[in-house]
């Protein structure tokens, strides 16, 4: 078995100018063939930057970048910008506006084999669920569909890897569910490496097997979505994917916890609204409804918490209600 990582970024660092710190900071990746990967921080964290150093659009200060275990050419090592084994679909498509989709697509692959290139067209649109809108233009189509465009458009050359910088941007939450999933099969079925960057951790949790967490240019957090969320080594990861709250030991210690180090970082699906010997009063600051749950904002002495309610409309705000936090994590 070949285990050579496809992707190897060993302390790379890329700064916009010498004074200026933004871009990427000792940045160490190693993606293995046919993984799904998904990058998430806030903006401006560096999520762009990262893909376009994997892509080759941009070289790093410091630091090397390996394909397959060779040198990765930057920008200024190459005649076409982009590695020729990867594709990058971007938030603005490059789509031609005026051409029709299968002609967006097809217009990818060369004229050597027209029945082969005419075949491949109609498998990635039939693929992608966009078969029946070949003949329109793309000035025509919503913005869920021209991102399925995109993606085609990417794909149908047979990249080994797949670059995607905030694929579902544009497009609403069903969309939204459907694009997850067809993403998720074409790693699945096609074998193409995928790296994902997003802001919205939701869509590293439900689709990569392995999610990296950027903040300030750096990697704060790498692993399984699962095994972060529920053993985060920071509390920015937690706060970053499941809302959580962090409270200096003391807050925590006046809440009727007892932990040992100097933060309590706690999900609000550990706060429960229950009466028990243990659980304490609390006012309710603010309602959110979530559909079948409601987000509560609580407060008692001063210190906020949030709480999951999972009977929406049972309370209101201002009301007084009993809480029993269930679980939480301490931090140094
Ligand atoms: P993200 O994609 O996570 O929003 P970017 O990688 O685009 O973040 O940007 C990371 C940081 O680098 C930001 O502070 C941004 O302002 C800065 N930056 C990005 N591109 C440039 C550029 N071409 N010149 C100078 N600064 C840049
Ligand atoms: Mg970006």
């Amino acid at each position: 078995m070949n285990t050579t990582p496809i992707i190897q970024l060993n302390n790379v660092s890329k700064h916009y100018s010498l004074t200026n710190e933004a871009g990427v900071s000792d940045i160490d990746i190693s993606i293995s063939k046919g993984d799904f990967v998904a990058i998430v921080g806030e903006s401006g964290s560096g999520k762009s930057t990262l893909l376009k150093l994997i892509y080759g659009l941009l070289a790093p200060n410091a630091g090397e970048i390996l394909f397959k275990g060779e040198h990765l050419k930057g920008p200024h090592e190459r005649l076409i910008p982009g590695h020729e084994s990867m594709k990058m679909v971007t938030q603005d498509f490059n789509l031609n506006l005026y051409a029709r989709v299968y002609d967006n697509i097809s217009g990818m692959l060369s004229n050597e084999d027209v029945h082969g290139k005419e075949q491949k067209t109609w498998e990635m649109m039939e693929f992608l669920g966009i078969d029946k809108l070949a003949e329109k233009r793309i000035v025509e189509l919503s913005g869920g569909e021209q991102q399925r465009v995109a993606i085609a458009r990417a794909i149908v050359t047979e990249p080994e890897v797949l670059l995607l910088d905030e694929p579902f941007s544009q497009i609403d939450a069903v969309l939204k569910t459907q694009l997850r999933a067809d993403l998720r099969r074409l790693c699945s079925f096609l074998g193409i490496t995928m790296i994902l960057v997003s802001h919205d951790p939701t869509d590293g949790m439900t689709l990569a097997d392995d999610m990296i967490i950027i903040k300030d240019g750096r990697i704060k957090e790498r692993g399984r979505p699962s095994d972060i969320y529920s053993r985060p080594s920071h509390t920015y990861t937690a706060s970053l994917l499941g809302n959580a709250f962090v409270l200096p030991s003391d807050e925590a210690r006046s809440l009727g916890l007892k932990p040992s180090k100097g933060k309590v970082m706690i999900y609000p699906e550990w706060v429960q609204l229950k009466s028990t010997w243990s659980s304490r009063r609390y006012q309710v600051k603010d309602v959110f409804f979530k559909g079948f749950y409601e987000e509560l904002l609580l407060e008692r002495e001063h210190i906020k918490i949030r709480a999951l309610n999972m009977q929406p409309g049972s309370v209101k705000k201002g009301e007084t209600v009993q809480v029993l936090v269930s679980n939480f994590l301490e931090f140094d």
